[in-house]
């Protein structure tokens, strides 16, 4: 403990990322990374912004972007000032943590879900109450009907993979119209329907996204929300008090033009779920059990060895994939769903199993 810390400081238990390991030749399927790669647009557009953009601050409410997301969700009714941006939606969820949940009562998340909720509990001090996942390791909308400060899940949930249909996240926003519900969608497209379209029929609805993944833009990092005014509102007042130009200029241009391009974002969402398809099949072949997963990764056990172990054998051979040490998902692997070539790789490792 330093002496120049704050008492809070030396309490916390920061989120710890999955590693980025720089060799050469790895099969990288730990970080839930969309392999592959962003529309050519995108990278066109960034550098085209490069040419006069630097010497000037970006828009800081990042404008020409929440008119991209408005128009690309037009089928919802969605306007722009519906919408807020941020650097990545790890950003926008640290301000939903700051200033939309309520810290009197303790807001409610399952039990096995993204880390990094617990770690903005204890860097807001918020107090949470988590609620198990069923046995199938489903989210059960019948825990989230007592008195909280607000709810927030993924969906697909991560590292499970398992979707909750619209009509149980419906059941969850009635059971708690004075509570913000946050579905946190990173991985919705790759198989799963968006709570947007719930949007304008639900004021206590925010829905946060990522271009991280199924538009293959983690080292840009944008993400963003869309709710009913208010909750923008208040995202946006939080946003002003921390940092009033999240998105750089780069990250602006470049996000516009991921939004722009359809094309290449449905055949990108296609070949993934293409192969984490064919991966599913694969694993269990072997001897695996899956989860059924609407997300760019799959969540899978061996009955007769341990998580760990196997985790080690792949990592000896150059593939890595996540492994949780964790009460009662110990025995899984999350695996993110790679390239044709990345996925036969991880099966060929498999191969050494005794
Ligand atoms: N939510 C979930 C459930 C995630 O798994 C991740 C990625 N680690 C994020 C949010 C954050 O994504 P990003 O900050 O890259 O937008």
């Amino acid at each position: 403990m330093s002496k120049y810390w704050s008492a809070l400081v030396s309490e916390l238990k920061p989120y710890v990322p999955g590693e980025q390991p720089k060799m050469a030749n790895l099969v990288k399927l730990n970080t839930n990374e969309n392999p592959f790669g962003p529309s050519p647009k995108v990278i066109a557009a960034i550098k085209s912004e490069l040419n006069d953009g630097l010497r000037l601050y970006p828009d800081p409410e990042g404008q020409a972007l929440k008119e991209a997301i408005a128009d690309y969700h037009v089928d919802f009714g969605i306007a722009p000032s519906q919408v807020f941006v941020g650097n990545g939606s790890d950003e926008v969820l640290a301000h939903v943590f700051q200033g939309l949940l309520k810290h009197d009562k303790p807001i409610l998340f399952p039990d096995i879900t993204y880390s990094f909720y617990p770690v903005y509990c204890g860097l807001y001090q918020i107090e949470s109450c988590v609620m198990p996942l069923n046995d199938r390791f489903e989210i059960d909308p019948a825990d989230y009907r007592r008195p909280n400060g607000g709810i927030i899940f993924p969906n697909p949930n991560a590292p499970t993979g398992r979707y909750l249909g619209l009509g149980h996240v419906e059941d969850i926003l009635q059971a708690n119209p004075d509570s913000v519900v946050v579905v946190d969608e990173a991985y919705v497209d790759f198989g799963g329907e968006t709570a947007i379209r719930l949007v304008n029929q639900y004021p206590n609805l925010l829905v946060c996204q990522t271009l991280s993944k199924a538009r293959s833009l983690a080292g840009l990092r944008v993400g963003f929300a869309v709710g009913n005014e208010e909750l923008i509102e208040a995202l946006s007042r939080v946003k002003d008090s921390f940092n009033s130009y999240p998105l750089d200029r780069l990250a602006l241009a470049g996000a516009v033009a991921a939004f722009e391009d359809k094309q290449w974002f449905e055949d990108s969402v296609n070949g993934v779920i293409r192969e984490r398809e064919k991966l599913t099949a694969e694993l269990e072949k072997r001897g695996f059990e899956v989860l059924p997963s609407k997300a760019n990764f799959v969540f899978a056990r061996h009955p007769e060895h341990a998580g760990e172990d196997v985790a080690a054998l792949l990592r000896e051979q150059g593939i890595i994939v996540r492994h949780f040490n964790k009460p009662r998902i110990s025995d899984f692997l999350r695996i993110t769903v790679g390239t044709a070539d990345q996925n036969k790789a991880l099966i060929k490792g498999l191969g050494k199993l005794s």
